[in-house]
This record gives C-alpha cells, structure tokens and sequence, in this order.
C-alpha cells in the first residue's frame, strides 16, 4: 500500500469565507499516483471545516446565514469561551459543519455522487489555517 500526505494553506480574506478545494485536491491525488483507495481531507484547526456539497453561490450563502442563525459571532461576550479571544462561534459552527470527509479514489479520480464538491469552511480567518490532505492506496 502506498500513501502519501501533503498540507494546504488558506488565508482567508474575511472571518467567515468558503472555498472550492476540490480541484487543490484532484492535483494531490495525481501527484500521489495512487489508483485505487480512500482520500481523507481535514481541516487541522478547531475554527475551520472541510465538507462536501453543491459548489452553488446561493446555498453557500444559505449556510452562511443559518450558520450565523444558531451561533452569531456577536455579542462576543454571549459566549463563555471567549475570555481574551472572541472566536467562540467559530468554535461551534466548525462543530456543525464538520471535521473531514473521506472520498473514494476509483481510477485516479476522487468518486463523487452528482455535484458533489470539497469545501474548505472557514469561521475565524485572516490567519493562516492548514488542511491536511492524506491518500492511502496502491
Ligand atoms: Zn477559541
């Protein structure tokens, strides 16, 4: 079994931003050489997620908005964890929105279902951030 691991950074422009990381992805598996296996992507920070959906403006809006629904950044002070930082809505939407996802790489490709694509969620930016991409296979 081969595998191999390499780390994407991201420096968002805002607080709150999320980007498309399928096609930064895509070039790692062929970088990897690997065939046939599991593609594991994670956001390696507590204020940042990595998940799959529809690469569409409105429903990236959409969670954005429901996002700031149930965990708003302000007040900053409605929140206990924010004594000296003020991140703590970062903290609970990266719990909603996900860790990692693990995707099938069948014949060099990642095997998506129909509009699948790999989100980098972003909740506290304007610093760099680290995702961890990890392919093992043969
Ligand atoms: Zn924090």
């Amino acid at each position: 079994m081969k595998s191999y691991r390499e780390e994407l950074t991201f420096c968002t422009p805002h607080r709150r931003d999320y980007i498309n990381i399928t096609p930064e992805v895509e070039k790692i598996i062929k970088k990897s050489g690997i065939k046939e296996g599991l593609c594991l992507v994670n956001a390696m920070h507590i204020t940042a997620s990595v998940f799959i959906n529809d690469d569409e403006r409105g429903l990236l809006r959409d969670f954005d908005d429901w996002l700031e629904a149930i965990a708003p950044h302000e007040p900053v002070d409605h929140y206990r964890h924010n004594v000296g930082e003020e991140n703590g809505d970062a903290h609970l939407k990266r719990q909603v929105m996900g860790r990692e996802v693990v995707v099938a790489v069948t014949g060099g490709k990642l095997d998506f279902g129909p509009w699948e694509q790999i989100f980098y969620g972003e909740f506290d930016g304007r610093r760099d951030k680290r995702v961890l991409v990890k392919i093992i296979g043969e």
